[in-house]
């Protein structure tokens, strides 16, 4: 729906097929970053948002276990606010403002099965026996996404966890802040929705627990302990007494997001674990790059490249940033535990640290060198804190097997990520000559 308010604001008539006849009942993101804010913004999608009750959100609230204070991460003031809203209201209000929109048609259980191609270019889609052309066809059908398999877009899939998703009426320690718990077995992300509402979104190792019974068990023991004392009890109950919605937590990468008539946007072109709350920021920052690029000379081969350029130096940075976060923050190495207690001496360290890791998370920051620096700078601090560890770990061979497990975690991280922005630059070359070859006829 974005990617139609920003296409027809050109003057494009665009026609939304959706399957479902309703609202999708599968769990959805909810917690807005500002650079997504203002990219809705910018659409004339905010105010439908804050008519229907989204909070402003102001930055994250951290704590690495139960007994340690909240560490406060803002937002900077000059990139405005998040916002929280649930999901099925986002996708109700957003699409009765599209309805008032001349060149926008939405249709509702309209489910495309496939392509159709002339000349070795997707010129529309199928329904079935049925055809529809069009000028460009934006896939946007999600992270279990069936078309982008049929456009030989086939993504690298890493299955990494279990997410439990649950609402608690209440008030989250400080207000207007996401939060993230750590100590139990996975993290645990909460942020505030609406009035006296609070999202739960627990990270669950997988084979960790199988069925309701099992599920409640491993939270009310695990996890509950890891929440501020006045929100347990809520949870507990919340778990016990309503329905939660469990769903996969995958990591999933794409390498090619743009072919002649077709463009993959959000969560089809790939996705990371929710933990960053990034997923509808990175789907807004696509929207708004092909749009840009259309409006340069419509759906060119060599604007769709670019498009596909432009998404992946975004998208490459975050995919690392989540990785490396989720890996320090499950904490289930020594490497990780050193890593992680580094990250908070490092936020602890001044305001800077913070902002520029609050910059990487919402988007704002997305060159790998940036990652690379403050990962590195991280990793040099929990040395530093494992060497001086005397009071925490007196004996030097426990101090060296934890500097062992970091230099491997830590040394792991960081090639991971040289290799993918090397990688990324090669791609850059290789579509640049893919643009070569298009121009060239
Ligand atoms: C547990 C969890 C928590 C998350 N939390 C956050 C968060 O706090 N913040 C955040 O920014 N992101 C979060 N995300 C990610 C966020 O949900 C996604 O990035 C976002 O929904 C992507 O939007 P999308 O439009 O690409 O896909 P979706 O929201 O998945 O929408 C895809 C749509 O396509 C329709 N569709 C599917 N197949 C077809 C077809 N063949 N024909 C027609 N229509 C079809 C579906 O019915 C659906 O309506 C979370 C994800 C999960 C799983």
């Amino acid at each position: 729906m974005a990617a139609a308010a920003a296409l027809s604001n050109d003057g494009a008539r665009v026609t939304v097929l959706e399957a479902t006849d309703s609202v999708s009942r599968q769990f959805r993101g909810e917690l807005i970053h500002p650079k997504g804010v203002r990219a809705l913004e910018s659409l004339g999608l905010k105010a439908p948002l804050l008519a229907a009750d989204a909070i402003a959100i102001e930055g994250f609230a951290v704590t690495p276990s139960a007994d340690a204070e909240l560490l406060r991460l803002p937002y900077r003031r000059q990139h405005g606010q998040g916002l929280g809203i649930d999901h099925h209201a986002m996708v109700l209000s957003m699409r009765s403002a599209l309805a008032s929109r001349k060149h926008v048609t939405v249709e509702l259980g309209a489910k495309v099965t496939g392509f159709a191609r002339s000349a070795g270019r997707v010129v529309g889609v199928t329904q079935g026996e049925h055809t529809r052309t069009a000028d460009l066809v934006v896939v946007a059908d999600g992270r279990n996404s069936r078309l982008r398999s049929q456009l030989d877009m086939a993504p690298d899939i890493r299955l990494l966890s279990h997410t439990i998703v649950f609402s608690v009426r209440g008030q989250l320690p400080v207000a207007r802040h996401g939060h993230v718990f750590l100590g139990a077995p996975g993290p645990i992300l909460a942020y505030p929705y609406g009035p006296d509402l609070i999202r739960f979104c627990v990270d669950v190792p997988l084979g960790a627990a199988k069925g309701r019974e099992a599920i409640v068990e491993l939270l009310s023991t695990r996890y509950a302990p890891f929440v501020p004392a006045a929100l347990r009890e809520a949870m507990v109950r919340s778990l016990r007494e309503t329905p939660f919605e469990g769903c996969a937590t995958h990591a999933i990468s794409t390498s090619r997001c743009a072919a002649p008539g077709v463009v993959l946007v959000g969560d089809s072109g790939g996705c990371a674990h929710p933990l960053t709350a990034s997923g509808m920021t990175n789907a807004l920052n696509d929207v708004l790059t092909l749009a840009d690029e259309l409006a340069r000379g419509g759906p060119s081969n060599e604007a769709l490249q670019r498009y596909q350029r432009r998404r992946y130096d975004f998208v490459r940075m975050r995919e690392m940033f989540t990785d490396a976060l989720y890996e320090v923050f499950c904490a289930t190495d020594p490497g990780a535990r050193a890593l992680q207690a580094g990250v908070f001496s490092y936020w602890r360290s001044s305001p800077r640290s913070q902002a520029a890791s609050m910059d990487i998370l919402s988007g704002e920051e997305v060159r790998p060198s940036r990652f690379i620096a403050e990962y590195s700078m991280v990793a040099g601090l929990s040395a530093l804190d494992t060497l001086k560890g005397v009071r925490t770990q007196p004996r030097l061979a426990q101090r060296a097997h934890v500097l062992k497990s970091l230099a491997r975690t830590g040394l792991t991280r960081i090639e991971d990520a040289v290799g993918r922005t090397a990688k990324t630059a090669l791609e850059r070359y290789r579509l640049r000559l893919a643009d070569v070859d298009v121009i060239a006829p």
